[in-house]
């Protein structure tokens, strides 16, 4: 556990880059958040959503995520040994569900290059709420795999998927992806999910300006060949406002399309309404079809930042927590869990890290606070978005 690292009511050095130290909560604090389920931080959001990488892997390089320029043949990615391995995964989500998380999302890098990934699945599944529920659990994917992947995914309990695909024009989806990789084998994908019974599916959309927003110039290949493609399907698309995650995107503001422009772009074509999120903290901004043809979502940490009800934690593929997808750095738990750590020593450093949490990034980002922090912030492939 490094230096110094005995955990109730002292302070515990972090692991590298960027953070003060964390005080671990006292025994008092402990029990009463064991008694409640429920961590509230600086901001009184809730600690309700853990979001778990399974692998910094990927065999995408979107270029908004794992530029190929940065992520190429050279990119030293973390040793099987670094990774935390599903057990230690398991024993996390568990503490953590006893402090009130509901929903795990696993993500990556892509978490279907996991070996064995169905193999947690059924662990996490496992898993109860308190009140004995069994939690949210779903995975965010690039969809490459899921033609095999699909039935074992769910048949090892994972509830619901999410998909993404940038564009249904191959030439712009190859360039966003840049492996070539064809969207007729993510639509394929996405049947077979659908095949296998995970419902609802989403699809995410990360719209840049000029790169796969481009409806307008009559090949229409953006935003509203989207929609169009999955209405009526109980597909569920999201569309994304680029964001400056990471320290290797090249993000500008002026590449940013905002969300008030896609939902225009779409409503023009087909009317929409606007509708209740399902719970506090759900991320996508909900709009349904006008004539039920079902429902779109938008995601704007740029231009309409949702902060105020963000319930998310990060646990990275190494066993480090963040607490902001824009963070400078973690707190390690894994040398915790490897060095003999009791459940009660990681729920203590967890809800002291939680307590003392005020992020609000996409509330003070600007250009200027971008590029600032631009070189410090954590990959999102490491992290999981
Ligand atoms: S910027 Fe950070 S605090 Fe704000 S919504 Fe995103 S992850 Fe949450």
């Amino acid at each position: 556990m490094g230096e110094s690292s005995q955990v109730s009511g002292r302070v515990i050095p972090l692991v590298k880059a960027g953070v003060e130290s964390v005080r671990a909560a006292s025994a008092e604090a402990l029990s009463s958040a064991r008694a409640t389920h429920l961590v509230r931080d600086t901001r009184q959001r809730a600690l309700h959503d853990l979001r778990i990488s399974v692998t910094d892997k990927c065999n995408f390089r979107c270029t908004y995520c794992m530029p190929k320029d940065v992520f190429g043949p050279g990119y030293k990615f973390l040793p099987q040994d670094a990774l935390l391995s599903f057990e230690e995964i398991t024993r996390f989500a568990r503490i953590a569900a006893e402090l009130g998380v509901e929903k795990l999302r696993l993500t990556g890098g892509e978490p279907t290059l996991r070996r064995d990934l169905p193999k947690l699945i059924e662990m996490l599944a496992a898993l109860r709420t308190p009140s004995g529920r069994a939690l949210d659990l779903t995975l965010t994917t690039n969809g490459s795999t899921l033609v095999k992947q699909a039935r074992a995914l769910k048949s090892a309990g994972l509830k619901r998927i999410t998909v993404s695909l940038d564009s249904l024009d191959d030439a712009t989806f190859k360039a966003m992806n840049d492996v070539d990789f064809p969207v007729a084998d993510v639509l394929k994908g996405i049947d077979a999910a659908q095949a296998a019974g995970l419902e609802p599916i989403k699809v995410n959309m990360v719209v840049k300006r000029g790169v796969n927003d481009t409806a307008d110039s009559g090949t229409d290949s953006g935003v509203t060949a989207m929609a169009k493609h999955f209405k009526g399907s109980g597909v569920i698309v999201r569309f994304i406002e680029f964001m400056d995650v990471g320290a290797t995107n090249g993000w500008r503001m002026d590449d940013v399309v905002p969300s008030a422009e896609v939902v225009r772009r779409i409503s023009e074509w087909s009317p929409l309404d606007a509708i209740d999120a399902q719970y506090d903290g759900e991320v996508a901004e909900r709009w349904r079809y006008k004539d039920g043809g079902g429902e779109i979502g938008v995601i704007s940490s740029v231009t309409q930042a949702f902060c105020s009800t963000c319930t998310r934690a990060r646990l990275s593929t190494d066993g480090k927590i963040f607490t902001c997808l824009f963070a400078t750095g973690g707190t390690d738990f894994r040398a915790m869990m490897r060095n003999g750590a009791s459940d009660d020593d990681i729920a203590a450093l967890l809800v002291g890290l939680w307590q003392t949490r005020g992020d609000r990034y996409s509330e003070i980002r600007t250009a200027a606070t971008s590029a600032d922090r631009q070189s410090r912030k954590v990959e999102m492939s490491y992290i999981g978005g």
